[in-house]
Protein backbone atom coordinates (compact mmCIF):
# COMPACT_ATOMS: atom_id res chain seq x y z
CA UNK A 1 0.00 0.00 0.00
CA UNK A 2 1.09 3.55 -0.53
CA UNK A 3 2.11 5.81 1.98
CA UNK A 4 -0.68 8.15 1.86
CA UNK A 5 -3.49 5.45 1.86
CA UNK A 6 -1.41 3.42 4.80
CA UNK A 7 -3.36 4.90 7.85
CA UNK A 8 -6.63 3.70 5.91
CA UNK A 9 -5.86 0.01 5.97
CA UNK A 10 -9.60 -1.13 6.85
CA UNK A 11 -12.45 0.71 8.42
CA UNK A 12 -14.25 0.54 11.62
CA UNK A 13 -17.16 -0.57 9.97
CA UNK A 14 -15.41 -3.97 8.12
CA UNK A 15 -13.59 -4.28 11.48
CA UNK A 16 -16.56 -4.19 13.99
CA UNK A 17 -18.96 -5.91 11.33
CA UNK A 18 -17.09 -8.67 11.04
CA UNK A 19 -16.78 -8.91 14.88
CA UNK A 20 -20.28 -8.78 15.51
CA UNK A 21 -20.57 -11.97 12.77
CA UNK A 22 -18.30 -13.95 14.60
CA UNK A 23 -19.71 -13.30 17.95
CA UNK A 24 -23.37 -13.23 16.38
CA UNK A 25 -23.97 -9.72 18.51
CA UNK A 26 -26.65 -7.55 17.57
CA UNK A 27 -24.76 -5.06 15.20
CA UNK A 28 -25.12 -1.38 16.18
CA UNK A 29 -21.99 -0.50 14.77
CA UNK A 30 -22.18 -0.13 11.27
CA UNK A 31 -25.59 1.89 9.89
CA UNK A 32 -27.39 -0.44 7.76
CA UNK A 33 -31.11 -1.12 8.70
CA UNK A 34 -32.24 -4.52 9.06
CA UNK A 35 -35.69 -3.34 6.90
CA UNK A 36 -36.47 -2.62 2.99
CA UNK A 37 -37.03 0.25 1.35
CA UNK A 38 -40.84 0.96 -0.28
CA UNK A 39 -41.80 -1.93 -1.80
CA UNK A 40 -43.05 -0.26 -5.41
CA UNK A 41 -39.18 0.67 -5.99
CA UNK A 42 -38.06 -2.12 -5.40
CA UNK A 43 -40.74 -3.58 -7.60
CA UNK A 44 -38.88 -0.92 -10.55
CA UNK A 45 -35.66 -2.05 -10.25
CA UNK A 46 -36.55 -5.94 -10.47
CA UNK A 47 -39.15 -4.61 -13.86
CA UNK A 48 -35.70 -2.60 -14.87
CA UNK A 49 -33.73 -5.80 -14.91
CA UNK A 50 -36.34 -7.91 -16.36
CA UNK A 51 -36.96 -5.27 -19.38
CA UNK A 52 -33.45 -5.32 -20.68
CA UNK A 53 -31.96 -1.92 -18.63
CA UNK A 54 -28.60 -3.76 -18.21
CA UNK A 55 -26.37 -1.99 -19.93
CA UNK A 56 -24.34 0.68 -19.54
CA UNK A 57 -26.21 4.17 -18.52
CA UNK A 58 -25.45 7.57 -19.47
CA UNK A 59 -22.35 8.59 -17.61
CA UNK A 60 -24.03 11.45 -15.42
CA UNK A 61 -26.42 8.85 -14.70
CA UNK A 62 -29.82 8.45 -16.43
CA UNK A 63 -32.39 11.53 -17.23
CA UNK A 64 -35.25 10.14 -15.79
CA UNK A 65 -33.55 9.60 -12.25
CA UNK A 66 -31.35 13.35 -12.85
CA UNK A 67 -34.81 14.80 -13.66
CA UNK A 68 -36.36 13.47 -10.29
CA UNK A 69 -33.74 14.63 -8.17
CA UNK A 70 -34.01 18.21 -9.97
CA UNK A 71 -37.79 18.60 -9.02
CA UNK A 72 -37.23 16.59 -5.83
CA UNK A 73 -34.82 19.90 -4.95
CA UNK A 74 -37.21 22.07 -6.88
CA UNK A 75 -40.56 21.01 -4.65
CA UNK A 76 -38.61 20.29 -1.17
CA UNK A 77 -36.36 23.15 -1.01
CA UNK A 78 -37.20 25.95 -3.79
CA UNK A 79 -33.97 25.35 -5.64
CA UNK A 80 -33.83 25.14 -9.02
CA UNK A 81 -31.12 22.75 -10.85
CA UNK A 82 -30.24 21.93 -14.15
CA UNK A 83 -30.21 18.07 -14.57
CA UNK A 84 -28.39 18.08 -17.69
CA UNK A 85 -25.89 20.36 -16.00
CA UNK A 86 -26.29 20.11 -12.86
CA UNK A 87 -26.74 17.06 -11.44
CA UNK A 88 -24.55 13.68 -11.55
CA UNK A 89 -25.37 10.70 -10.71
CA UNK A 90 -22.97 8.24 -9.00
CA UNK A 91 -21.88 5.34 -7.39
CA UNK A 92 -23.03 6.19 -3.55
CA UNK A 93 -22.69 9.70 -1.60
CA UNK A 94 -18.73 7.78 -1.14
CA UNK A 95 -17.64 8.00 -4.72
CA UNK A 96 -19.49 11.46 -4.86
CA UNK A 97 -17.34 12.45 -2.13
CA UNK A 98 -13.98 11.02 -3.38
CA UNK A 99 -15.04 12.07 -7.09
CA UNK A 100 -15.61 15.85 -5.31
CA UNK A 101 -12.20 15.56 -3.97
CA UNK A 102 -10.04 14.53 -6.52
CA UNK A 103 -12.16 16.79 -9.17
CA UNK A 104 -11.47 19.84 -7.30
CA UNK A 105 -8.45 19.75 -4.48
CA UNK A 106 -5.13 20.17 -6.30
CA UNK A 107 -2.28 17.90 -4.51
CA UNK A 108 -0.81 20.36 -1.76
CA UNK A 109 -4.26 22.04 -0.82
CA UNK A 110 -5.92 22.20 1.86
CA UNK A 111 -9.17 20.49 3.07
CA UNK A 112 -10.79 21.54 6.17
CA UNK A 113 -13.21 18.98 7.87
CA UNK A 114 -15.38 18.98 11.30
CA UNK A 115 -14.36 16.01 13.70
CA UNK A 116 -15.45 13.83 14.46
CA UNK A 117 -15.48 13.18 10.74
CA UNK A 118 -17.53 10.28 8.27
CA UNK A 119 -14.45 7.84 7.73
CA UNK A 120 -13.87 8.38 4.09
CA UNK A 121 -13.39 12.09 3.73
CA UNK A 122 -10.29 11.64 5.01
CA UNK A 123 -9.27 9.30 3.27
CA UNK A 124 -10.50 11.10 -0.20
CA UNK A 125 -8.43 13.69 0.96
CA UNK A 126 -4.99 11.67 1.13
CA UNK A 127 -6.27 9.77 -2.24
CA UNK A 128 -6.13 13.54 -4.14
CA UNK A 129 -3.16 14.65 -2.60
CA UNK A 130 -4.92 16.99 -0.41
CA UNK A 131 -4.31 17.60 3.50
CA UNK A 132 -6.17 18.05 6.09
CA UNK A 133 -7.22 20.48 8.81
CA UNK A 134 -9.45 19.40 11.79
CA UNK A 135 -11.98 21.74 13.59
CA UNK A 136 -13.75 19.66 16.41
CA UNK A 137 -17.50 20.02 17.22
CA UNK A 138 -17.78 20.95 20.95
CA UNK A 139 -20.17 19.31 23.56
CA UNK A 140 -23.11 21.92 23.67
CA UNK A 141 -25.88 21.22 26.70
CA UNK A 142 -26.99 17.53 25.16
CA UNK A 143 -25.60 17.48 22.18
CA UNK A 144 -22.33 19.47 19.68
CA UNK A 145 -21.85 22.19 18.01
CA UNK A 146 -19.58 23.53 15.86
CA UNK A 147 -16.70 25.63 17.17
CA UNK A 148 -16.73 29.11 14.57
CA UNK A 149 -13.19 30.24 16.37
CA UNK A 150 -11.77 27.29 15.63
CA UNK A 151 -13.51 26.63 11.99
CA UNK A 152 -11.98 30.64 11.53
CA UNK A 153 -8.66 29.44 12.42
CA UNK A 154 -8.22 26.70 10.73
CA UNK A 155 -8.82 28.28 7.24
CA UNK A 156 -5.36 29.81 5.50
CA UNK A 157 -4.61 30.79 2.36
CA UNK A 158 -4.01 27.66 1.39
CA UNK A 159 -7.09 25.98 2.22
CA UNK A 160 -9.55 24.92 -1.16
CA UNK A 161 -12.40 22.92 0.36
CA UNK A 162 -14.69 22.74 3.75
CA UNK A 163 -16.27 19.45 4.12
CA UNK A 164 -19.55 20.09 6.13
CA UNK A 165 -22.20 17.57 7.04
CA UNK A 166 -25.58 17.97 8.82
CA UNK A 167 -27.08 16.15 9.51
CA UNK A 168 -23.87 15.05 11.35
CA UNK A 169 -22.74 11.32 11.29
CA UNK A 170 -21.84 10.19 13.67
CA UNK A 171 -22.89 12.55 16.17
CA UNK A 172 -26.65 13.51 14.99
CA UNK A 173 -26.00 16.53 15.03
CA UNK A 174 -28.16 19.13 12.56
CA UNK A 175 -26.25 22.11 12.34
CA UNK A 176 -28.76 25.18 13.39
CA UNK A 177 -29.21 28.54 11.40
CA UNK A 178 -26.34 30.49 12.86
CA UNK A 179 -24.03 27.86 12.71
CA UNK A 180 -25.04 27.59 8.62
CA UNK A 181 -24.92 31.30 8.28
CA UNK A 182 -21.40 31.85 9.80
CA UNK A 183 -20.30 28.63 7.49
CA UNK A 184 -21.55 30.23 4.67
CA UNK A 185 -20.16 34.01 5.32
CA UNK A 186 -16.93 32.25 5.74
CA UNK A 187 -16.95 30.54 2.83
CA UNK A 188 -17.92 33.64 1.10
CA UNK A 189 -15.07 36.04 2.63
CA UNK A 190 -12.56 33.15 2.52
CA UNK A 191 -13.90 32.35 -1.30
CA UNK A 192 -13.66 28.56 -0.26
CA UNK A 193 -15.45 25.66 -2.20
CA UNK A 194 -17.90 23.54 0.03
CA UNK A 195 -18.31 19.96 -0.11
CA UNK A 196 -21.99 19.52 1.95
CA UNK A 197 -22.52 15.76 2.25
CA UNK A 198 -26.45 15.96 3.21
CA UNK A 199 -27.25 12.17 3.11
CA UNK A 200 -29.40 12.10 5.89
CA UNK A 201 -31.24 15.08 4.46
CA UNK A 202 -34.73 13.55 5.26
CA UNK A 203 -34.12 11.85 8.19
CA UNK A 204 -34.34 14.92 11.06
CA UNK A 205 -36.31 14.90 14.07
CA UNK A 206 -38.44 16.78 16.51
CA UNK A 207 -40.08 18.82 13.46
CA UNK A 208 -36.75 20.28 12.67
CA UNK A 209 -36.00 21.02 8.99
CA UNK A 210 -33.17 20.33 7.06
CA UNK A 211 -31.48 23.57 5.03
CA UNK A 212 -29.17 23.21 2.55
CA UNK A 213 -26.09 24.39 2.43
CA UNK A 214 -26.41 25.90 -1.13
CA UNK A 215 -29.62 27.64 -0.69
CA UNK A 216 -27.68 30.22 1.90
CA UNK A 217 -26.66 34.02 0.27
CA UNK A 218 -23.17 33.21 -1.80
CA UNK A 219 -23.34 29.37 -1.47
CA UNK A 220 -25.08 28.15 -4.84
CA UNK A 221 -22.07 28.68 -7.05
CA UNK A 222 -19.49 27.48 -4.29
CA UNK A 223 -21.46 24.22 -3.30
CA UNK A 224 -21.34 20.40 -4.35
CA UNK A 225 -24.02 18.88 -2.18
CA UNK A 226 -23.67 15.12 -2.21
CA UNK A 227 -26.92 13.19 -1.32
CA UNK A 228 -27.38 9.44 -1.42
CA UNK A 229 -30.75 6.58 -2.16
CA UNK A 230 -29.37 4.85 0.76
CA UNK A 231 -30.61 6.38 3.73
CA UNK A 232 -33.37 8.24 2.09
CA UNK A 233 -34.83 4.84 1.13
CA UNK A 234 -33.15 2.61 2.93
CA UNK A 235 -31.15 0.82 0.24
CA UNK A 236 -27.74 1.12 1.16
CA UNK A 237 -26.67 -1.77 -0.73
CA UNK A 238 -27.74 0.10 -3.92
CA UNK A 239 -24.76 2.11 -4.16
CA UNK A 240 -27.08 4.58 -6.11
CA UNK A 241 -25.98 8.57 -4.91
CA UNK A 242 -25.34 11.73 -6.77
CA UNK A 243 -24.14 15.62 -6.57
CA UNK A 244 -25.72 18.80 -7.51
CA UNK A 245 -23.92 22.12 -8.04
CA UNK A 246 -23.55 24.61 -10.34
CA UNK A 247 -21.85 23.37 -13.54
CA UNK A 248 -18.44 24.12 -13.79
CA UNK A 249 -18.07 21.90 -9.90
CA UNK A 250 -20.32 19.13 -11.61
CA UNK A 251 -18.31 18.97 -14.32
CA UNK A 252 -14.65 18.74 -12.42
CA UNK A 253 -16.76 15.46 -10.00
CA UNK A 254 -17.87 14.03 -13.58
CA UNK A 255 -14.28 14.00 -15.10
CA UNK A 256 -13.03 11.86 -12.36
CA UNK A 257 -15.77 10.05 -11.57
CA UNK A 258 -16.08 8.43 -14.97
CA UNK A 259 -12.38 7.42 -14.36
CA UNK A 260 -13.22 6.18 -10.59
CA UNK A 261 -16.51 4.03 -12.61
CA UNK A 262 -17.77 5.28 -15.63
CA UNK A 263 -21.57 5.02 -14.21
CA UNK A 264 -23.87 3.90 -11.66
CA UNK A 265 -25.65 0.80 -11.56
CA UNK A 266 -28.49 0.97 -14.19
CA UNK A 267 -31.83 -0.91 -12.74
CA UNK A 268 -31.52 1.03 -9.44
CA UNK A 269 -31.68 4.35 -11.11
CA UNK A 270 -35.44 4.39 -12.05
CA UNK A 271 -35.97 2.72 -9.39
CA UNK A 272 -34.66 5.44 -7.19
CA UNK A 273 -36.12 8.10 -9.78
CA UNK A 274 -39.59 6.68 -9.35
CA UNK A 275 -39.09 6.70 -5.76
CA UNK A 276 -38.45 9.89 -4.81
CA UNK A 277 -40.97 11.36 -6.95
CA UNK A 278 -43.64 8.88 -5.71
CA UNK A 279 -42.31 7.75 -2.23
CA UNK A 280 -42.46 10.94 -0.05
CA UNK A 281 -44.97 9.79 1.83
CA UNK A 282 -42.98 6.57 2.86
CA UNK A 283 -39.93 8.94 3.20
CA UNK A 284 -41.66 10.92 6.31
CA UNK A 285 -42.80 7.16 7.99
CA UNK A 286 -39.24 6.31 8.22
CA UNK A 287 -38.11 9.26 9.87
CA UNK A 288 -41.23 9.57 12.43
CA UNK A 289 -40.34 5.70 13.06
CA UNK A 290 -36.35 6.52 13.62
CA UNK A 291 -37.25 8.89 15.61
CA UNK A 292 -39.06 6.78 18.03
CA UNK A 293 -36.44 4.39 17.60
CA UNK A 294 -33.81 6.92 18.42
CA UNK A 295 -36.06 6.86 22.07
CA UNK A 296 -36.21 3.40 22.61
CA UNK A 297 -32.21 3.12 22.14
CA UNK A 298 -31.65 6.85 23.93
CA UNK A 299 -33.40 5.28 26.88
CA UNK A 300 -32.03 1.81 26.89
CA UNK A 301 -28.44 3.09 26.85
CA UNK A 302 -29.15 5.89 29.60
CA UNK A 303 -30.59 2.89 31.67
CA UNK A 304 -27.56 1.08 30.94
CA UNK A 305 -25.54 3.57 32.62
CA UNK A 306 -24.35 5.33 29.58
CA UNK A 307 -24.52 9.60 29.51
CA UNK A 308 -26.45 10.05 26.35
CA UNK A 309 -25.77 13.08 23.52
CA UNK A 310 -29.08 14.08 21.91
CA UNK A 311 -29.50 13.50 18.52
CA UNK A 312 -31.53 15.53 16.15
CA UNK A 313 -31.17 13.08 12.98
CA UNK A 314 -29.24 10.80 11.54
CA UNK A 315 -29.35 6.66 12.33
CA UNK A 316 -26.93 7.43 15.18
CA UNK A 317 -26.47 7.66 18.95
CA UNK A 318 -23.47 8.46 20.81
CA UNK A 319 -22.87 7.82 24.68
CA UNK A 320 -20.29 8.72 27.18
CA UNK A 321 -18.50 5.49 28.44
CA UNK A 322 -16.82 7.06 31.29
CA UNK A 323 -19.64 6.27 33.73
CA UNK A 324 -18.10 2.31 33.44
CA UNK A 325 -15.01 3.00 34.38
CA UNK A 326 -13.09 3.36 31.64
CA UNK A 327 -12.49 6.16 28.47
CA UNK A 328 -11.07 3.53 25.66
CA UNK A 329 -13.82 3.47 22.75
CA UNK A 330 -11.75 1.45 21.16
CA UNK A 331 -10.98 -1.56 23.79
CA UNK A 332 -14.99 -0.97 25.10
CA UNK A 333 -15.93 -1.85 21.55
CA UNK A 334 -13.71 -4.81 20.86
CA UNK A 335 -14.61 -6.42 23.96
CA UNK A 336 -18.72 -5.38 23.70
CA UNK A 337 -19.69 -8.15 21.28
CA UNK A 338 -18.36 -10.79 23.30
CA UNK A 339 -18.97 -8.89 26.48
CA UNK A 340 -23.05 -8.57 26.07
CA UNK A 341 -23.81 -9.08 22.24
CA UNK A 342 -23.85 -5.89 21.22
CA UNK A 343 -21.35 -4.41 18.50
CA UNK A 344 -20.90 -0.16 18.44
CA UNK A 345 -18.06 1.84 17.05
CA UNK A 346 -16.07 4.06 19.01
CA UNK A 347 -16.29 7.65 17.66
CA UNK A 348 -12.33 8.15 17.88
CA UNK A 349 -11.93 6.10 14.23
CA UNK A 350 -13.64 9.15 13.22
CA UNK A 351 -11.00 11.88 14.46
CA UNK A 352 -8.13 12.77 14.46
CA UNK A 353 -7.76 13.90 18.07
CA UNK A 354 -8.48 10.42 19.06
CA UNK A 355 -8.45 11.83 22.94
CA UNK A 356 -10.86 14.23 22.40
CA UNK A 357 -13.27 11.74 21.40
CA UNK A 358 -12.21 8.25 23.02
CA UNK A 359 -14.59 8.15 25.82
CA UNK A 360 -17.84 8.64 22.73
CA UNK A 361 -19.10 5.15 21.09
CA UNK A 362 -21.44 5.26 18.46
CA UNK A 363 -24.63 3.18 18.12
CA UNK A 364 -26.92 2.77 15.21
CA UNK A 365 -30.70 2.70 15.95
CA UNK A 366 -31.93 1.78 12.34
CA UNK A 367 -33.33 -1.59 13.44
CA UNK A 368 -36.59 -3.14 14.04
CA UNK A 369 -38.19 -2.45 17.35
CA UNK A 370 -37.78 -6.14 18.72
CA UNK A 371 -33.94 -6.09 17.49
CA UNK A 372 -33.76 -2.68 19.74
CA UNK A 373 -35.70 -4.27 22.49
CA UNK A 374 -33.29 -7.26 22.82
CA UNK A 375 -29.92 -5.12 22.35
CA UNK A 376 -31.84 -2.69 25.62
CA UNK A 377 -31.58 -5.94 27.46
CA UNK A 378 -28.22 -6.52 26.69
CA UNK A 379 -27.25 -3.01 27.26
CA UNK A 380 -29.15 -3.02 30.64
CA UNK A 381 -26.74 -6.05 31.71
CA UNK A 382 -24.05 -3.59 31.85
CA UNK A 383 -25.55 -1.65 34.75
CA UNK A 384 -24.49 -2.10 37.83
N1 LIG B 1 -21.67 10.30 4.04
C1 LIG B 1 -22.13 10.00 5.26
C2 LIG B 1 -22.20 11.06 6.29
C3 LIG B 1 -22.53 8.69 5.55
O1 LIG B 1 -22.98 8.38 6.76
C4 LIG B 1 -22.44 7.70 4.54
C5 LIG B 1 -22.80 6.29 4.84
N2 LIG B 1 -24.14 6.16 4.71
C6 LIG B 1 -21.97 8.07 3.28
C7 LIG B 1 -21.59 9.37 3.08
C8 LIG B 1 -21.85 7.08 2.17
O2 LIG B 1 -23.08 6.86 1.55
P1 LIG B 1 -23.28 5.78 0.40
O3 LIG B 1 -23.62 4.50 1.08
O4 LIG B 1 -24.38 6.30 -0.44
O5 LIG B 1 -21.99 5.67 -0.35
N1 LIG C 1 -22.42 5.07 6.59
C1 LIG C 1 -22.49 3.90 7.41
C2 LIG C 1 -22.09 4.24 8.83
O1 LIG C 1 -21.65 5.32 9.09
C3 LIG C 1 -21.61 2.75 6.97
C4 LIG C 1 -20.93 2.90 5.67
C5 LIG C 1 -19.80 1.92 5.52
O2 LIG C 1 -19.84 0.80 5.98
N2 LIG C 1 -18.76 2.38 4.88
O3 LIG C 1 -22.17 3.41 9.68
Amino acid sequence: TVARLRPFASTIFAEMTALATATGAINLGQGYPDTDGPRAMLDVAREAIADGLNQYPPGPGMPVLREAIAADRAARYGMSCDPDTEVLVTVGATEAISATLLGLVEPGQEVVLIEPYYDSYAAAVAMAGGVRRTVPLVPDGAGFALDLDALRAAVGPNTAMLVVNTPHNPTGTVLGGADLAAIAALAVEQDLLVLSDEVYEHLVFDGAVHTPLASLPGMAERTVTVSSAAKTFAVTGWKTGWVCGPAELVDAVRTAKQFLTFVAGGPFQPAVAYALRHEQGWVAEQRDALQRKRDILSDALRTAGFGVHASGGTYFVCADITPFGTTDGGAFCRALPERIGVAAVPVSAFADDKSAWDHVVRFAFCKRDEVLTDAAERLASLAG
